[in-house]
């Protein structure tokens, strides 16, 4: 299955994507990783990019748009994970023209639904580690070892440098804005369904594969 996660910065979108890459075989299509990856190379789009993701902006719908096509074109066997993808109506149009060109169709988009106050708290404990990409949270989900990642033993262990509170208002307005109208034109297409996002990680995984079964 082809499904969208679709959720403020902090909703859970990454923890859960993990997750059904591991169940499923699905394979998570994370702009918002891609982007941090350009930045991590130093190449000419990481560049380009860097100031106003750290400004918390969103980066124009050509670059993401860009991204997302190169790795469609590879194809996933268990379907994709997309997340962090669309944030814009015209994103939003663009997959749709993509999944035309490729012959594969969205079955389903997840809307996590999650408070302001739920995102704060979530978006200021968060790390996630350099190697393997497993996500963190200081209170509700710490490594066993402190210091150590449990999914691969990596001790490189990060936080985000937009992941603080003042940069989280300039990300939720974006939010708010562009993203959110995406709720009602996917409820029009008959795909939407969504799910709690407050509950605990399993919780809502078991929510995304009741939508999925
Ligand atoms: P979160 O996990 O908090 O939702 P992401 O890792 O998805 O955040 O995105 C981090 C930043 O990357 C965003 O604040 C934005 O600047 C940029 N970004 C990621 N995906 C997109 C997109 N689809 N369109 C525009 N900007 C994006
Ligand atoms: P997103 O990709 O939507 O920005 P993440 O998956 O990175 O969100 O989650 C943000 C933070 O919240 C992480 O620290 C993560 O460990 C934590 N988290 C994710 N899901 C839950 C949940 N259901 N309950 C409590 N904390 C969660
Ligand atoms: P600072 O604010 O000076 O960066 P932090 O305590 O926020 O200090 O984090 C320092 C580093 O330690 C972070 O980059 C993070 O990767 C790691 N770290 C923070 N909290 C934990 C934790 N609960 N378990 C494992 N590693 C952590």
């Amino acid at each position: 299955a082809n499904i969208i996660l679709l959720g403020p910065p902090g909703a859970g979108k990454g923890t859960q994507a993990k997750r059904l890459e591991e169940t499923r075989g699905m394979v998570q299509l994370s702009t918002g990783d891609m982007l941090k990856e350009a930045i991590a190379k130093g190449t000419d789009l990481g560049r380009r990019v860097e100031g106003i993701m750290a400004r918390g902006e969103l980066v124009t719908d050509e670059i993401v748009i860009g991204l997302i096509e190169a790795k469609m074109t590879e194809g996933a066997r268990g379907g994709f994970i997309f997340d962090g993808f669309p944030r814009t109506l015209k994103q939003a149009d663009a997959l749709a023209e993509l999944m035309a060109r490729t012959g594969s169709r969205l079955d389903r988009v997840i809307e996590m639904q999650v408070d302001d106050a739920a995102l704060v708290e979530r978006i200021t404990g968060r790390f996630t580690c350099g190697n393997c990409g497993a996500v963190y949270h200081d209170r509700t989900h710490p490594t066993k070892v402190p210091g150590v990642c449990d999914a691969c033993g990596s001790t490189d262990l990060r936080r985000r440098a937009d992941d603080n509170a003042e940069t989280l208002k300039t990300r939720l307005m974006e939010y708010y804005k562009k993203t959110s109208p995406l709720i009602g034109y996917y409820y029009a297409k008959g795909v939407l369904t969504s799910v709690d996002g407050l509950a605990d990680v399993d919780t809502v995984s078991s929510a995304i594969a009741a939508v999925l079964d």
